[in-house]
């Protein structure tokens, strides 16, 4: 095998060589150095997935990618993630899998199957695990793996990589982090055996090395086994810098081929993929163990542009990058970073929205950005036979989706915006710190307009009259929302601002404030008024930088600390940033704060007002606002809040009036259509959709 570093068929054309160069694994080559990380997408449980997921998998594979690992699939039913997760133990199975590995094979990429097994996370009545130590994420509680068991568990490892290689799977991957399974038995927080796979460091890690050593002997040498290390447990209990050395030396000893990156375990309270963690934020845990191992190495966690993923190999800090939302938002990310045609790549916000936060609603996976993900076979943009002449108004995520794919359908198609920029409320978002990937999007749908040939004229307030006299066929009217006023006393008084008087107007915002209504904006708002902003010097707002941030979660970023965080105190940052300001955020509701944000995210929104000192508070129900400040009663309790400001993020209402008197055929889309609970998930959906019907 050619050592990982070397370099010698990197392209000299290109703005990506380090990226675009082939791996050579000794027994096969990889084309670049990019893997499509592991999703589970839910296509694996539903009827006539295999199918759909055959399209969603050659979709990537056509887009570039060289390597793409599977979502997990359970070695036996009890270590599956939920009861009814799809297994893969009969021979139709296998013919079902070779018909994914052939159509992946077809464009020249390889493909590995994830063997999961969730030990302690399964959400069925009978978990196992190395001890009976419940997780704090699942309501049931493990049974303790008998010796028997035990060799069970490593049977049926051995026994689905062998039915992966019948698949003609080009290799495995072993899923040895994220406190799945096998982290269980090597973290001493989960495995609290005395006989010997408990106990010392090195009986805890005899599952992993095991595993890997009997399906090694059970697939022969020509066969890929990636294995996911966990280099950063981020909990309290798991593994020292030098414990995952020695794991990581005794598994390339027995077989590993290529080494994966973990980082934190799913109870962590640290975000890891979440929108806020600065691009690559992680890549620094790899770069420390690389120098440690002779095989390969992958890094992952929020990277999502060629750019990133080239300076992350140019630095060293690792052989490989995996991306794995990023491909749900774009299957042409690798082709478009070959053709240097980055800034054409629908980048992934890490949002979570259609995603993660699908797979734990028990929903098929989807993209924010990209409606198809996950629909390949059924949402298709075709040419139309019949070609109209198309007036879309407001050109948020709504009326730009919908322009984009229209004119990509082959209409006529002119946008308008009242503003001076398109990209509606996705410019006040984007403002918001932790939420500056949604410049992305705007620049994605800027590209596309000039690549799809829409006119657009912004500054330019349409009205009905102008539409009934103009020569269009269709109007589609993506007009938006405007801020709900509650009628509350006073709710014209001089302190009463709304959320785009502070986000966008820039309004001067006092040391005290209440914030009215705790949904998503009045969450994004709170955040925007306690948190230090990042400028670059032409004024567009960046991320926070990888220390600060690590700073802030209490991470350890020297290794000091075992699983980075275990006796880390909590930075002064968080008593600077809090002291700037005091800030309420209220809602009606007796209902837990935040509880219909993200899935996956909320806790984060949560937590990070929490260390900021916003206090949040529920069942208030307001009365009035003067002079003194906002008068309410609190569960009950007759108080004032004595606020410089109070601020309303009271919901929206659809603005659409547009349609009022309207002669052309329309169709209203986005917030102009239905202005509760819209996100900007529903709007492209809907942009998108409405598109492709006209
Ligand atoms: P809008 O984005 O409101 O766009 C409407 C456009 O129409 C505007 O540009 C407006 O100028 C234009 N317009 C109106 N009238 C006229 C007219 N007569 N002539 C010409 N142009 C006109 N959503 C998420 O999914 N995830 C998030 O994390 C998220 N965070 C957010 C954070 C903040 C602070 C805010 C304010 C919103 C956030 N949203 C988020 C919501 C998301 O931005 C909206 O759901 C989405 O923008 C709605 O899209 P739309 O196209 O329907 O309307
Ligand atoms: P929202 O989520 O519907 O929240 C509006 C809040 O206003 C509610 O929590 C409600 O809370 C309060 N409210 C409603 N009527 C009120 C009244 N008459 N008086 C006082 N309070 C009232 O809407 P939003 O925050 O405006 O966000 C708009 C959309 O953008 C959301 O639906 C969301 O999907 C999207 N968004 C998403 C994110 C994200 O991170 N995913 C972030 C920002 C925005 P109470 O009744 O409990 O007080
Ligand atoms: Fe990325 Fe959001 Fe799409 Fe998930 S839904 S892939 S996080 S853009």
């Amino acid at each position: 095998m050619s050592h990982p570093n070397s370099h010698s068929h990197a392209p000299t054309h290109s703005k990506y060589p380090r990226l675009l160069e082939p791996l050579d694994l000794g027994f096969t080559q990889l084309k670049n150095r990019v893997l499509m990380g592991s999703m589970h997408t839910g296509l694996e449980e539903i009827p006539g997935g295999d199918e759909r997921m055959a399209a969603y998998f050659a979709e990537r594979a056509k887009g570039g990618v060289g390597l793409i690992v599977t979502g997990g699939f359970a070695p036996n039913n009890r270590s599956a993630t939920a009861d009814g997760s799809r297994q893969i133990s009969t021979d139709e199975d296998i013919r079902a899998h070779q018909k994914i590995t052939a159509a992946v094979h077809e464009h020249d990429c390889k493909i590995c199957m994830q063997i999961l097994h969730t030990g302690r996370y399964a959400f069925n009545k009978n978990p196992i695990a190395p001890s009976a130590i419940q997780a704090p994420i699942n309501p049931n509680k493990p049974q303790a793996a008998t010796l028997e068991e035990i060799e069970e568990q490593i049977n049926d490892f051995v026994k689905l990589a062998a039915s992966a290689q019948k698949a003609n799977y080009d290799g495995v991957e072993i899923m040895g982090s994220e406190g799945y399974f096998i982290n269980q038995f090597i973290a001493s927080r989960t495995n609290q055996r005395d006989d010997d796979w408990g106990g010392s460091y090195q009986n805890r890690i005899r599952l992993p090395i095991e595993v890997v050593r009997r399906v090694r002997g059970a697939v022969g040498e020509k066969f890929i086994i990636i294995f996911r290390l966990s280099m950063l447990d981020l909990v309290e209990g798991g593994s020292s810098y030098e414990e995952v050395i020695e794991l990581g030396q005794a598994l390339e000893k027995v077989g590993v081929t290529i080494m994966n990156t973990g980082i934190g375990w799913h109870e962590a309270r640290i975000p890891t993929i979440a929108t806020k963690v600065p691009r690559a934020a992680f890549t620094w845990v790899t770069a420390k163990f690389k120098q440690h191992f002779s095989i390969p190495v992958i890094t992952s966690n929020r990277i999502n542009t060629p750019k990133v993923a080239e300076q992350v190999l140019s630095r060293g800090d690792a052989d490989m990058v995996s991306l794995a939302r990023p491909f749900l938002a774009d299957p042409e990310f690798v082709n478009k970073a070959i053709a240097n045609k980055a800034d054409e790549i629908n980048t992934c916000i890490g949002c979570n929205q259609a995603c993660l936060d699908h797979v734990f609603s028990g929903k098929l996976s989807s993209c924010l950005v990209n409606p198809r993900a996950c629909h390949e076979t059924m949402i298709n943009i075709t040419q139309t036979s019949n070609p109209k002449n198309i007036a879309v108004v407001g050109a948020g995520p709504a009326g730009l989706a919908a322009a984009t794919t229209a004119a990509e359908c082959g209409h006529s198609v002119t946008l308008f915006d009242a503003a001076n920029e398109i990209g509606g409320q996705f410019n006040i978002a984007k403002q918001v710190p932790g939420k500056e990937e949604f410049y992305e999007t705007i620049r994605y749908y800027k590209r596309q307009l000039e690549l799809t040939g829409v006119i657009v004229k912004l500054n330019h307030s349409v009205t009905t009259d102008e539409l009934n006299q103009s020569d269009f066929d269709t109007v589609l009217i993506a007009t938006g929302i405007t801020p709900r006023l509650p009628p509350i006393e006073g709710i014209e008084h001089s302190k009463v601002l709304n959320y785009l008087d502070v986000i966008r107007d820039k309004k001067r915002v006092g040391n005290k404030v209440a914030i009215i209504g705790a949904g998503g904006i009045g969450f994004d708002v709170a955040e925007y008024l306690v948190h230090q902003h990042h400028k670059t010097d032409d004024g567009k707002d960046i991320a926070q930088s990888i220390p600060e941030f690590m700073e802030q979660w209490g991470v350890d970023m020297t290794f000091e600390h075992r699983s980075g965080v275990e006796g880390v105190v909590p930075d002064e940052l968080i008593e600077q940033d809090s002291a700037q300001r005091e800030v309420y955020l209220l809602q009606l509701k007796a209902s837990k704060m935040g509880a219909g944000l993200g899935k996956t995210t909320g806790w984060i929104h949560r937590l990070g007002l929490k260390q900021k000192d916003v206090k949040m508070l529920s069942s208030c129900d307001y009365q009035k606002i003067d002079d003194q400040g906002l008068h309410l009663s609190i569960a009950g309790k007759q108080t004032i809040l004595d606020v410089d400001h109070v601020i309303i993020c009271a919901g929206q209402e659809s603005l659409n009036s547009l349609a009022d008197g309207l002669t052309k055929t329309f169709q209203l889309i986005g917030g102009a259509d239905v202005a509760a609970e819209l996100d900007a998930k529903r709007a492209i959906h809907q942009g998108t959709l409405t598109a492709i019907s006209l």
